[in-house]
């Protein structure tokens, strides 16, 4: 497997605050702290046959970052690509409760929805690390 980078796969929870802060954590990660050395990909594109991000996940590590326990990103990867090289569960981070909790707008983020992001952020980040390695 290729270890140049790492894919990043959230979920696409738009029903509740856990997809949306998994989706922002995955962002930041791929943006700002591990620039270049992550790439994310797209979970409805995914689904709907990307073959390019199908190719990615087959032939580099993917670490699935969940909204919630039904890890809807995990279960896609593996249906078409194969296994995941780590997963992150937002609700493990922030609870169950808030993460199931109402999504919000990224205009109306509040300091305590920036600190779940960051959290999430800082784990993907070891995950990340410790693939590239390994
Ligand atoms: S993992 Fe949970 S939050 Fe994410 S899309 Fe699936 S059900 Fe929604």
């Amino acid at each position: 497997m290729n270890k140049s980078k790492v894919g990043v796969l959230s979920c696409s929870g738009e029903e509740c605050l856990g997809g949306t802060i998994s989706r922002l954590a995955t962002r930041k990660v791929m943006e700002e702290l591990r620039e270049g050395k992550v790439v994310s990909l797209c979970l409805p594109l995914y689904v709907a046959g990307g073959q390019e991000e199908r190719f990615f996940a087959k032939a580099f590590p993917v670490i699935a970052v969940e909204g919630c326990d039904k890890c809807c990103a995990k279960k896609a990867t593996e249906k078409y690509s194969g296994d995941v090289s780590d997963l992150v569960v937002v609700s493990d981070i922030i609870g169950e409760e808030a993460a199931a909790g109402k999504t919000v707008s990224t205009r109306n983020l509040s300091q305590e929805h920036l600190d779940m992001v960051d959290k999430v952020a800082e784990d993907i980040c070891r995950k990340v690390d410790k693939i590239l390695a390994d």
